[in-house]
């Protein structure tokens, strides 16, 4: 666990922030638990967002999103068959500090997404810390189906035990390196040999997907192009 005095600050300023946000909008109750009161959820919530930051360093992407209340989306790039692929991460943060056995990564049935990396962060109330304890894809929450309902209010989340979670070491290897802004420029176009591996870019600098005029055997490693700019056939 790495928080800092810093984020602590930074994470009850920003949940202030939401909060009101939140209540001017009218949309406290979504966010409320039963048992604590909405702006310490929110700050709790963020804090796991800075150890993901803390843990995932210059590998993960934040983005503000659109909304105005502050909120931040993650994302990490991992390999996926061969290829780095953007995916978002939620981490959902719990206060619940009983047994291991009984602690369970929780996602909202109607906000759940398949591609989507939920890592359970269990909140640490002696220290006030966070730390990062397991993840699932959405689409196993799905799969595995197992509805659990833990407040007043009846709203319905895929559960997974965190005992039955992938690792956050599993995570952390199949990690791809994020490049910066000067490394997308080197990267415009290229096509050839970068530590011994071939790599081909589009001309826009992401990874290409798809090649075109290529026959490696002969020497031609062809023009590649991410999905966004493939061209119509
Ligand atoms: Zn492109």
């Amino acid at each position: 666990m790495t928080l800092t005095a810093q984020d602590r600050k930074d994470a009850a300023e920003h949940a202030q922030r939401r909060w009101d946000f939140h209540r001017q909008r009218g949309t406290v109750d979504q966010i409320v638990a039963d048992d604590m009161d909405g702006m310490e959820a929110i700050r709790r919530g963020l804090l796991g967002e800075y150890e993901c930051q803390h843990v995932f360093g210059s590998t993960v992407d934040v983005e503000l999103r659109a909304g105005g209340d502050g909120g931040q989306d993650f994302f990490l790039h991992l390999r996926v068959a061969d290829h780095p692929v953007r995916f978002r991460v939620d981490v959902k943060t719990s206060s619940f500090e009983g047994d291991r056995d009984l602690t369970w990564l929780l996602v909202r049935k109607h906000k759940i997404e398949k591609q989507v990396i939920y890592i359970h962060g269990q909140y640490i109330s002696k220290s006030d810390d966070v730390e990062l304890q397991g993840w699932a894809w959405g689409v196993e929450l799905i799969r595995r189906n197992e509805i659990r309902v833990l407040t007043s209010k009846g709203i319905e989340n895929y559960s997974m035990p965190v005992t039955e979670c992938r690792s956050i070491d599993e995570l952390l290897a199949r990690i791809v390196y994020v490049p910066t802004p000067e490394e997308v420029e080197a990267r415009r176009g290229f096509v050839g040999e970068d530590r011994g591996h071939l790599v081909h870019y589009c001309h826009c600098g992401k990874w290409g997907f798809h090649g075109h005029e290529v026959d490696t055997r002969k020497g031609k490693l062809g023009v590649w192009f991410c999905g966004e700019h493939k061209p119509a056939d």
